[in-house]
């Protein structure tokens, strides 16, 4: 498969060869195509970090987005403020060419950041909770949201219950989508909660 055969927006491809990606990697082989589906299903990925998994759900996020609406659309949660930047590098190298407004959202991100409403925001669970208690952040139009590291996320109670209801919260028809190094019993359990039905996939 080639990066065009997966139905990319050439504003994507462009971003994904300057990044000098000649072909997709195994895992983003067998889940771009399953991610980008119309109607959009859920997806829960087993995928260690160094495979691609990140390039696999930021190309979801930037082809689900509709850029002529200022509204969030796509937002992605991680378990700590180091992932949330790696994760927003990514998303501004492969949305290089398109006119994306992105936002990360860690501790300490006051209101006056979010004047501008993001298409996208990557954030961590406490963060996010914070802005949408403040009502600084509608998920009206969110249509796709994902957690990255499921497993390192529910080490820690508190955030894979703030992941869960931020979930809740969701639109209806928003795709859930879930990454994770490896599926625990624990990892099971949650995302049977966090994204029920979802297809899956592993390396
Ligand atoms: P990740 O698994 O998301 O942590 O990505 C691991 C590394 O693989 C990153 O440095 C990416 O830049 C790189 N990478 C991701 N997709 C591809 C690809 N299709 N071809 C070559 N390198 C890639």
């Amino acid at each position: 498969t080639t990066f065009e055969e997966l139905g990319l927006h050439p504003n994507l491809l462009k971003g994904i060869y300057d990044l000098k990606f000649m072909k997709p990697s195994k895992i983003q082989e067998k889940a771009l195509p399953l991610l980008l589906a119309n109607p959009p299903k859920n997806m829960i990925g087993q995928s260690q970090s160094g495979t691609g998994k990140t390039a696999a759900f930021v190309l979801t996020m930037l082809s689900r987005i509709d850029y002529s609406l200022q509204k969030t659309q796509a937002i992605c949660l991680g378990p700590t403020r180091e992932l949330v930047r790696q994760i927003m590098e990514v998303v501004l190298e492969m949305g290089k060419y398109t006119p994306l407004i992105a936002q990360s959202a860690i501790r300490d991100t006051d209101a006056a950041a979010f004047s501008d409403t993001p298409h996208l925001i990557v954030g961590t669970p406490g963060s996010l909770t914070n802005l949408i208690r403040k009502k600084i952040l509608s998920l009206a139009n969110v249509k796709i949201f994902v957690l990255d590291e499921a497993d390192n996320l529910i080490a820690q109670q508190s955030l894979g219950d703030q992941s869960i209801r931020i979930r809740n919260l969701m639109p209806k028809g928003c795709q859930i989508v879930l990454f994770s190094a490896t599926f625990s019993p624990q990892v099971r359990t949650f995302a049977g909660r966090f994204a029920p039905d979802a297809n899956e996939i592993s390396l």
